[in-house]
C-alpha cells in the first residue's frame, strides 16, 4: 500500500500528453489551450466613452454647454469639443477631441436655450483610454489555459475564430458485478441499479473529456475480458469500477494484467478507495476504481481528474478553500487518509453533510466538497481551519 501522495506522483508522471487539434471559437469553452493567444487589437481600441452623457472639457462644468452633435457608440465623432461646447455621447462611442470628461446623462439638465448643464456636485472623466486592457501583441492566454466563459470572450475579442487545443482522451466506463442492472430495469431482490457508470460519465465529460459508456462487465473472466479488450481498443483511458476488492469475484486486477497492463499500484492508503488500482501499456492508461459510488467519486476527483487534465497538458487546481469548522468532524480509525463530504454554511464556516459511508450514494449530492482527515488525526475540532476542496 502506498500514500496517495505517492499514488498521485506515479499517476501524474506517467502522463504522455496528447496532440493538438483545431477547433472553432464556438467549440473551444471547456478545452486546453495548445497555443498562446495573442491580440490583434488594442483594447479599448481608441479613448471609448464609458457612460451615456455628455462630452466636453472639465474646466466647463460649471456652464450652460452649447450642444454640437449626437454621437453614437460605432460612429466617429465630427467636431472637436471647443470652450462652452459639449456633444450628447453615447456608451462605447470613442470621445471627441478636446473633450477630457462625459458626465452622465443622469446629471445634467435642459435649460429653456437648449443648453446643458451639469447638475451635479463632481463627475469622474468616464474615458477609458486607448490600449488600457490590451494592447497589439499582448500575450493575454498562454498554453495549457482552460478555456472559460470569458476565455471565450478574449478568443472573439482577438479575433481567433480557429484554436489549437489539446485532442481530449476519450475514456471507456465499464461498470462490473453480477448484481448491476441497468437504471432502465427494476432490480429483483439482491441487485441494485448501476449508477457509477452514469456518476463516471458525468464527470469525465465535466473534466472536458469523450466518454464511452463500454457497458456491465459480469463477475466472470469472459465478460470482463469482452468489456476490457472492447473499452481498451477504442479509448485511450479505461475506468472500470468495482471487482478490485479482495472479494473471491473482484478479478479486475487479475484480467487486466491478462490485457497487457502494467499495474504502477493496487493499493493506496486512502479512505474511501483503499483498492485503487493503476496501470498502463506504451499507449494506454487503466484505473481500477473502488465500486462503492461515494469512493468511485472521491478517486475520481482526487486522481483521475487531474490526470485527465495532465493528458490534455493543463495543470489541474482544485479549489481549496480553508475556513473553520463549524462543528467536530470525527472518525473511528485514523490508519489512513480519509475524506469526507461537507458543506459551507452560509456564515462561512464548514458543515456536515449526512454521511453514512462510502456507500452512501445520496450523501454527495447536496455538499459542496470534501474534506480530508490527515492520517493519525481521529478529531477535527470545531474552530480548526482546514481546506474544503469544491467539488461542485
Ligand atoms: P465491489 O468493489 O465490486 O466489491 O463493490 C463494492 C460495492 O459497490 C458493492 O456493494 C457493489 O454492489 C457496489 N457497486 C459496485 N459497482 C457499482 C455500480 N456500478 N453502481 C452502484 N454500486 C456499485
Ligand atoms: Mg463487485
Amino acid at each position: 500500500m502506498i500514500p496517495f501522495s505517492e499514488a498521485f506522483d506515479i499517476v501524474q508522471q506517467s502522463t504522455r500528453p496528447l496532440p493538438a487539434e483545431s477547433v472553432t471559437l464556438r467549440e473551444a469553452c471547456g478545452r486546453i489551450l495548445a497555443q498562446d493567444i495573442d491580440t490583434d487589437v488594442a483594447m479599448p481600441p481608441f479613448d471609448r466613452v464609458m457612460v451615456d452623457g455628455y462630452a466636453c472639457r472639465r474646466e466647463d462644468l460649471d456652464q450652460p454647454l452649447t450642444v454640437l452633435e449626437t454621437v453614437a457608440a460605432g460612429h466617429p465623432p465630427t467636431q472637436a469639443i471647443q470652450p462652452g461646447t459639449c456633444s450628447k455621447i453615447m456608451t462605447g462611442a470613442a470621445a471627441p477631441d478636446g473633450a477630457d470628461c462625459v458626465f452622465m446623462v443622469e446629471y445634467s439638465a435642459e435649460d429653456a436655450d437648449g443648453r446643458i448643464r451639469f447638475t451635479g456636485d463632481a463627475t469622474n472623466d468616464n474615458i477609458s483610454p486607448y490600449g488600457k486592457h490590451m494592447v497589439p501583441g499582448d500575450t493575454l492566454l498562454t498554453v495549457g489555459h482552460c478555456i472559460r466563459p470569458p476565455d471565450s470572450a478574449v478568443l472573439a475579442t482577438t479575433g481567433c475564430t480557429s484554436v489549437q487545443v489539446a485532442k481530449q482522451p476519450r475514456v471507456g466506463v465499464i461498470a462490473t458485478g453480477d448484481e448491476l442492472v441497468e437504471p432502465e430495469c427494476t432490480p429483483n431482490a439482491t441487485q441494485i441499479r448501476n449508477s457509477n457508470a452514469y456518476q463516471l460519465c458525468a464527470q469525465v465529460e465535466a473534466s472536458g473529456c469523450i466518454a464511452q459508456y463500454v457497458g456491465i462487465a459480469m463477475d466472470t473472466t469472459e465478460s470482463l475480458q469482452e468489456h476490457i479488450s472492447r473499452g481498451l481498443r477504442e479509448n485511450d483511458v479505461l475506468l472500470l469500477s468495482g471487482g478490485v476488492s479482495m472479494g473471491e469475484f473482484d478479478l479486475v486486477p487479475g484480467m487486466l494484467k491478462k490485457n497487457g497492463l502494467h499495474i504502477l499500484f493496487d493499493r493506496v492508503a486512502i479512505q474511501p478507495g483503499k483498492p485503487t488500482t493503476f496501470g498502463v501499456t506504451d499507449t494506454k492508461y487503466c484505473f481500477g476504481l473502488p465500486g462503492n459510488p461515494v469512493a468511485t467519486y472521491t478517486i475520481f476527483e482526487l486522481l483521475v481528474k487531474p490526470f485527465l487534465y495532465a493528458l490534455m497538458g493543463h495543470t489541474y487546481e482544485p479549489l481549496d478553500i480553508r475556513l473553520p469548522l463549524g462543528e467536530p468532524f470525527t472518525r473511528k480509525s485514523a490508519g489512513r487518509e480519509a475524506w469526507v463530504p461537507a458543506v459551507i454554511r452560509p456564515g462561512g464556516t464548514i458543515g456536515k453533510v449526512d454521511y453514512h459511508g462510502s456507500a452512501h450514494i445520496n450523501a454527495l449530492c447536496h455538499a459542496h466538497g470534501l474534506i480530508a482527515f490527515p492520517k493519525g488525526v481521529t478529531t477535527l475540532e470545531e474552530g480548526r481551519v482546514i481546506a474544503i476542496r469544491l467539488t461542485r
